[in-house]
């Protein structure tokens, strides 16, 4: 299995319209991006896209994919499924798509002008098989909207992915993403963040969470430890960090087990 990180950036992308802040600044000169969230999965051949990023065209044309064979949408944020409009005339077959009934409905009520989508509806904790995978979505806390974490299990090789949530969830959950090969973990923005009165008044006062619905670049590590991840790899990151961290993952990073 291999696993690329399409996306590493929050819904505004890095750097951020409009921001003239100092990583803002760095990245124009750098020509370096963190696109908005999307993972490839790549087993035995084929393709599976979990979300769908609004900049999937020019993440699709930067790794050189020429399609997919199945996608799975955690929620219904547009940062998560709006990219579904770039595959239209990219890919001509029926295209399986996996999610919660909720998730589906309003993504697909969207997009019901899209002619390829081939709806599957999947049930929390409910595994279900995908190139030669085992992928199972795990609810996660990301109010108001529904919102999952997927686990995907290769025989003893296991990789969570939190999807956009606060650090506290359901213990089912938490259970369920226990002891991964690999944690892919959403962290909005470092606690210490100064950037911007309104992002630092929503920290948490346990410095873990930002408005009940990320987790901090503090609550992804104390998250990957409470479950024993054996690597982390922090995506869905804002143009608030002032330092690349080790754990920050790039765009295009892959990780092959
Ligand atoms: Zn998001
Ligand atoms: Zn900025
Ligand atoms: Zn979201």
């Amino acid at each position: 299995m291999r696993l690329t990180l399409l996306g590493t950036g929050d819904s505004a992308g890095v750097p951020h319209v409009g921001c003239d802040c100092e990583t803002c600044r760095r990245y124009k000169e750098e020509g370096k991006h963190r696109t908005r969230f999307s993972i490839l999965v790549e087993n035995d051949g084929e393709r599976v896209l979990i979300d769908a990023s609004p900049d999937l065209r020019f993440q699709f044309l930067r790794e050189g994919i020429d399609g997919i064979d199945a996608a799975i949408i955690t929620h219904a944020h547009f940062d998560h499924y709006a990219g579904l409009g770039n595959l239209y005339r990219v890919i001509w077959d029926p295209l399986p798509l996996y999610g919660a009934p909720n998730v589906l409905d309003a993504v697909l009520d969207e997009y019901s002008y899209l002619p390829f989508p081939r709806r599957i509806n999947v049930e929390p904790f409910e595994p279900f098989e995908v190139a030669g995978l085992e992928f199972t979505l795990v609810p996660v806390h990301h109010p108001p909207a529904e919102t999952y974490g997927v686990v995907i299990r290769d025989g003893d090789t296991k990789v969570s992915i939190t999807g956009d949530t606060s650090r506290f969830f359901d213990d089912d959950s938490f259970e369920e993403m226990r002891e991964p090969d690999l944690l892919i973990a959403d962290a909005f923005v470092p606690a210490d963040t100064t950037h911007n009165r309104f992002v630092a008044d929503r920290i948490s006062d346990d410095g873990l969470e930002f408005a009940d619905k990320h987790m901090t670049y503090e609550g992804a590590l104390d998250l990957a430890e409470a479950l024993d991840a054996d690597e982390v790899a922090l995506v869905h990151l804002s143009h608030y960090f002032d330092n690349e961290y080790d754990e920050l993952a790039d765009d295009g990073d892959s990780y092959v087990f």
